[in-house]
Order: structure tokens, then C-alpha cells, then sequence
């Protein structure tokens, strides 16, 4: 692929504060940015050019649109693979491909994907009825977290099952959707890696984070992580395979659960940049949303080297609502533009450099 040149248009699924940051960078690095997402005011609709605004099922303006750009990706993973058939159709690239978005839909195809190409997982069982519950629950040890097999996230579809007892309400949590049930993994701490493949086939990983969660969200990431050396090269490498085998075009983020014996198993994938890569632009010589772009327009990868310590605290609710009078002189602050704080919704973050690194 001929590498996309500065002042061409980029074309961005999805209208959150991911499609924002994305904007952002790809406007810094010389492109114009069209955004298409069915909501009337969102975050990256307010950092565009141009905002077509659509359902994901209309085909002919997902066609206008594609047409009108040089380069199409996403920022959310739930974009229906159908509406990136209609851009493919168009002769426009779009980035990453069906492939990623259609097993990181999909939890069942996702642990099986991962479990084929090596990676470990929680041990799981596909449940279609409430009657396939309890016997999967004897065999994972009789506990486990049902989850939907589909748009879960930030924890909602998820119900803990720790005792047949639970059954009946743990189902009704679900809606009675089709869903796995995971054993549970008592992990010593949770990482990620953020990967980088482009469309040359170059990957490029950041150092890992270590997330804390609060109420199932991210509440901080923090570099460096505390785990041995090995242990994160293991966790970078499993990331490499992972983008390697899903020919995987962009950033991509592989959650992991850390056992006490440094052993690792994967959690889930996001098929584009993430909440755990936020600190990036600030600590790294290259961030998350510049790499994405430069991975999905051909251009050679930037250096993922780390230059801080760095802590990323989201700001969620009412925490988003900042006084700029309370923040720290060091603070490096960014918000998502959002007119309504409401609980549990993803305002900005901050993030803190902090040592800076002297290797
Ligand atoms: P998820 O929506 O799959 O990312 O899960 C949200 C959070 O729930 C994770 O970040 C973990 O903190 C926790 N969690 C998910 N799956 C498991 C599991 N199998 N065992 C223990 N905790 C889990």
C-alpha cells in the first residue's frame, strides 16, 4: 500500500472521546478528519471536519461517506461488520480489518482465537440456556462470572456465580443472552499491552501498564508495572502473536490477568486504541493515537519508548466536573468534552509524569 499522504482525509466509526484523540493526532500529523457515528452531538464530532451522521445500517451514506476519504478506521470495537463490508466495497481501506472486530465481538470466538494461537485463557464454557449453567459451573470449581458473549463492556453483562444458588439471578442479570461462564481468577494484578502493527506488517509494543479497577471501569494505569523483566517481555510477545495472526492493522490492546507465579492469561482484546494507553502521548516518544494513525496510513512506525514513570488517573462523573483552580501545576489534563457528568461515564483523564527514566 502506497503510504497515505499528509492532507488526505481520514475517515473515524464511532463519535467517542477516542475518535477525538484520534482526530487530534491525525490533524497534528497534516490530515483533515471526517467522523461518522449516529449520535447528533459527541465528543469527536466536535474535532472534525465533517460529521456524517448515520446509522450503521444505512448503505448509502456509509458509501458517501467512504468515498469522501482516503483511509477509514474505527474507535469502537461493536461497529457491525456489515458496515465495514459497505466501506471495503467502496475500494476505500479500511483499518483494522473485518477479522479483528468479528472475534473481539464475539467472547466465545475470541477465547477460542486466543486459545488456538497459544494464549492462555480463563477455562470457559459457551452457555445458550440457563440449564447449561449448572453443570458448567461444577466442572470450572463451582465459581465463575457469566458474561454476554456480546457488547459487554466496563463490566456491564457480567454476573458472579458463586453458588447454584446464584443461577437464576446471574441469568436474569444477563437478560438471558447467550454468554460464557469463566472460572474465576484469583490474579495477583491486571496489565495490558498495547501493540501497534501496521499495514507494512512492523509492530511496535509500549511498556505495560498496571490497571486498577473501580466498579468493574478503569480507574488508574501506571508505568512501570512492578513486574519482572520477563514477565512483561512474555506479555508483549503473546500481544505480537495476537496481531501477527489476526493480520491486525492499528493499535490493538490485550488485557491480562497476572497470577502470583508470574504466570499470565488473557482476558479480553480491544481491536483499537484504549483506555489503558491514555498515559502514552505523554510518557512515550510516540503515543497510542499518532501510532494508530501512522500504522493505518503506512507510515512507519514511531518509537513506543517509554521517557516517564507515569500514572493515568480516568476522571468518571462528577470528578470529571474539574476545577482548574484544584489541579497541579504537573497535572496534563484532558478532557472529552462531555456537557453531562453522569455516574460512571468516562469524562478526561490526567495524566502524571513522573520519574523521568534514565536508561
Ligand atoms: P471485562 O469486561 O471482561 O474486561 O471484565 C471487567 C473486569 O472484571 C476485569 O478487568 C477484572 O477486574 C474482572 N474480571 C473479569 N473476568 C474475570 C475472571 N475470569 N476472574 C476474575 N476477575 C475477572
Amino acid at each position: 500500500m502506497t503510504p497515505v499522504a499528509p492532507g488526505s482525509v481520514i475517515g473515524i466509526l464511532g463519535g467517542g472521546q477516542l475518535g477525538r484523540m484520534l482526530a487530534n493526532a491525525a490533524q497534528r500529523l497534516g490530515f483533515d478528519v471526517d467522523i461518522y457515528c449516529p449520535e447528533a452531538v459527541a465528543p469527536a464530532a466536535r474535532a472534525c471536519r465533517r460529521h456524517w451522521q448515520g446509522a450503521y445500517d444505512d448503505t448509502a451514506l456509509l458509501t458517501e461517506f467512504a468515498k469522501a476519504c482516503d483511509v477509514v478506521t474505527l474507535e469502537f470495537e461493536n461497529i457491525p461488520v456489515a458496515a465495514t463490508e459497505i466501506i471495503e466495497a467502496t475500494g476505500t481501506h479500511l483499518f483494522p480489518g473485518a477479522k479483528s472486530l468479528a472475534v473481539s465481538q464475539d467472547r466465545a470466538d475470541e477465547k477460542a482465537f486466543l486459545n488456538g494461537i497459544g494464549i492462555a485463557t480463563a477455562d470457559y464454557r459457551v452457555i445458550d440456556s440457563d440449564l447449561d449453567i449448572a453443570p458448567a459451573l461444577l466442572e470450572l470449581g463451582g465459581t465463575g462470572l457469566l458474561k454476554t458473549r456480546r457488547e459487554g463492556y466496563d463490566g456491564k453483562g457480567q454476573a458472579w456465580i458463586r453458588s447454584p444458588h446464584d443461577i437464576a439471578t446471574a441469568w436474569a442479570d444477563v437478560l438471558g443472552a447467550p454468554c460464557v461462564l469463566e472460572a474465576g481468577i484469583a490474579f495477583e494484578r491486571e496489565i495490558s499491552v498495547l501493540v501497534a502493527r501496521s499495514s507494512r506488517g512492523e509492530t511496535a509494543t509500549w511498556a505495560p501498564p498496571h490497571n486498577v479497577h473501580r466498579d468493574g471501569i478503569l480507574a488508574i494505569s501506571s508505568v512501570p508495572s512492578g513486574l519482572p523483566h520477563d514477565v512483561e517481555q512474555a506479555a508483549r510477545a503473546q500481544a505480537i502473536r495476537l496481531v501477527d495472526a489476526l493480520g491486525h492493522v492499528g493499535v490493538l490492546a490485550l488485557e491480562l490477568f497476572v497470577l502470583p507465579d508470574g504466570r499470565l492469561i488473557a482476558n479480553e482484546f480491544a481491536p483499537r486504541v484504549h483506555n489503558s494507553g491514555h498515559w502514552t502521548p505523554e510518557a512515550c516518544q510516540t503515543g497510542q493515537f499518532e501510532q494508530h494513525i501512522r500504522a493505518i496510513c503506512g507510515w512507519p512506525l514511531g518509537d513506543t519508548r517509554r521517557l516517564f514513570d507515569a500514572e493515568m488517573v480516568n476522571l468518571i462523573g462528577e470528578a470529571g466536573l474539574v476545577d482548574p483552580d484544584k489541579l497541579s501545576p504537573g497535572d496534563v489534563l484532558t478532557l472529552y468534552g462531555k456537557h453531562e457528568a453522569r455516574p460512571g461515564r468516562k469524562m478526561g483523564h490526567i495524566t502524571r509524569r513522573l520519574n523521568p527514566r534514565k536508561d
